[in-house]
């Protein structure tokens, strides 16, 4: 296995997409809603609904599923945003409270520590230090998507998004998800795709390569960053190369769904 991210070295481009990381890691989550026009919200709620992870703890709190804790992984989880929709889809903050045990477990994983500490410090805000430090039931670590510093076989639920076009190797990340995940554990990718309409292609080229670096100017004095942000877009992979390559690493029974004209899609697949 790669356990052991530790003794990895970082390449170039991991060292690169770290600086960009660290760079707008305080403004990100403003940023994300100024760009996006708040549509992120919508894509990760989404996300959301496709994991099934609100249903899911139904049957696990009523006892109809068979099963112990739902274990999830969320990698280049940033600062945060989808692991706290699952906890905020599992009842979690409620249960903390009452100090109850709570149906599932997140693990938020990204190669940068900068975003951790700006994600921990909004889950302590937002649900108190009970979620983190008494029940586990949230928990940050450092680690690269290429080699998770986690045992075989670990998650039943393996989520990223907007994560998988920053990392270096794409194919290898993929074989390390599978790897992570139980046996019938689920992947789901949200990302930036490829715009299917070629007319709102154009405006939407337009918007990005005019507008984005100068806000990323204008509100986080930071142009490079996001000028990256929409280069790296472009660049990654359409729909079906993304699905074939799924395909390619192992998983089965996989598709995807396209949201916003294609802007982003979500990619899913299974472990055999
Ligand atoms: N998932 C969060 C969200 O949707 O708001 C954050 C997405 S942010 C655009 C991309 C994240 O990927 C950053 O936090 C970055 O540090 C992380 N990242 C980049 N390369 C990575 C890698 N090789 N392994 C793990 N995380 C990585």
């Amino acid at each position: 296995t790669h356990f052991g991210f530790e003794n990895v070295p970082i390449s170039e481009k991991e060292s690169k997409v770290r600086n960009v990381f660290e760079n707008v890691a305080e403004s990100y989550d403003v940023m994300n809603d100024l760009m996006s026009g708040g549509l992120h919200r919508y894509w990760k709620d989404e996300l959301l609904s496709m994991t099934g992870v609100g249903p899911i703890c139904q049957a696990l709190r009523s006892n109809t599923l068979d099963k112990g804790e739902f274990s999830i992984l969320d990698v280049a989880g940033g600062t945060g945003d989808v692991a706290f929709r699952f906890l905020e889809a599992a009842g979690c903050p409620e249960r903390a409270k009452s100090s109850g045990k709570d149906p599932i477990n997140v693990t938020v994983c990204d190669i940068n520590p900068e975003m951790l500490k700006v994600g921990e410090r909004r889950a302590r805000t937002r649900y108190g230090n009970a979620v983190l430090d008494q029940s586990q039931t949230l928990t940050f670590k450092e680690g690269n998507a290429q080699y998770l510093p986690f045992e075989d076989n670990s998650f039943d639920l393996y989520t990223i998004a907007f994560g998988l076009r920053n990392v270096t190797d794409v194919d290898m990340a993929l074989r390390d998800a599978l790897r992570v995940l139980k046996p019938g554990g689920r992947f789901l990718c949200l990302e930036f795709s490829h715009v299917t309409n070629p007319a709102f292609a154009a405006v939407y080229d337009a918007y990005s390569f005019n507008v984005i670096p100068a806000v990323g100017e204008m509100v986080a004095n930071d142009r490079d960053s996001y000028q990256y942000l929409v280069e790296s877009i472009r660049k990654f992979c359409n729909q079906d190369e993304l699905k074939s390559r799924l395909d390619k690493a192992g998983f089965t029974n996989t598709k995807y769904t396209n949201m916003t004209q294609g802007i982003v899609a979500v990619h899913e697949g299974w472990k055999p």
